[in-house]
């Protein structure tokens, strides 16, 4: 828990989020800003900055974070057509929250990844 973390407030219920998903190391819940059909944010309990800083402090985390996503998405009958998953970090990626998410989108065809 970080005082000062956006997504470590929503994991201590200080601030509000639609959950989808929760074990006892990853929390799901919807994106506020879709930018898709569905739009969801998986984070891990544990704080850290971004996925380097993940994979430097608790690579476990990034395991935990991949099998909720697998095992969510089984119950989505809308990503039996695929989804997304993307990690930003850094100011060339836009990322704006500081604790590590990995962004799951679909219901919706996506089209190809990029510009
Ligand atoms: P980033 O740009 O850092 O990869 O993604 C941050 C994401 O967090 C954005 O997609 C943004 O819409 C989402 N977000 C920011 N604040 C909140 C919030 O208070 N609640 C929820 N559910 N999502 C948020
Ligand atoms: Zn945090």
């Amino acid at each position: 828990m970080k005082a000062d973390c956006l997504f470590c407030k929503i994991l201590e219920d200080q601030i509000p989020a639609s959950k989808v998903y929760e074990n006892s190391r990853v929390l799901g819940f919807v994106d506020i800003h879709p930018q898709a059909k569905k739009h969801f944010l998986f984070i891990h309990k544990n704080h850290s900055k971004d996925i380097v800083d993940m994979m430097d402090s608790s690579p476990d985390d990034v395991k935990d974070i991949y099998q909720a996503i697998s095992e969510f998405s089984k119950t989505q009958d809308h990503f039996a057509e695929g989804m997304r998953v993307v990690t930003n970090m850094g100011p060339h990626a836009g990322q704006t929250v500081f604790h590590t998410h990995f962004h799951v989108l679909g219901g919706e065809d996506l089209g190809r990844f990029g510009k």
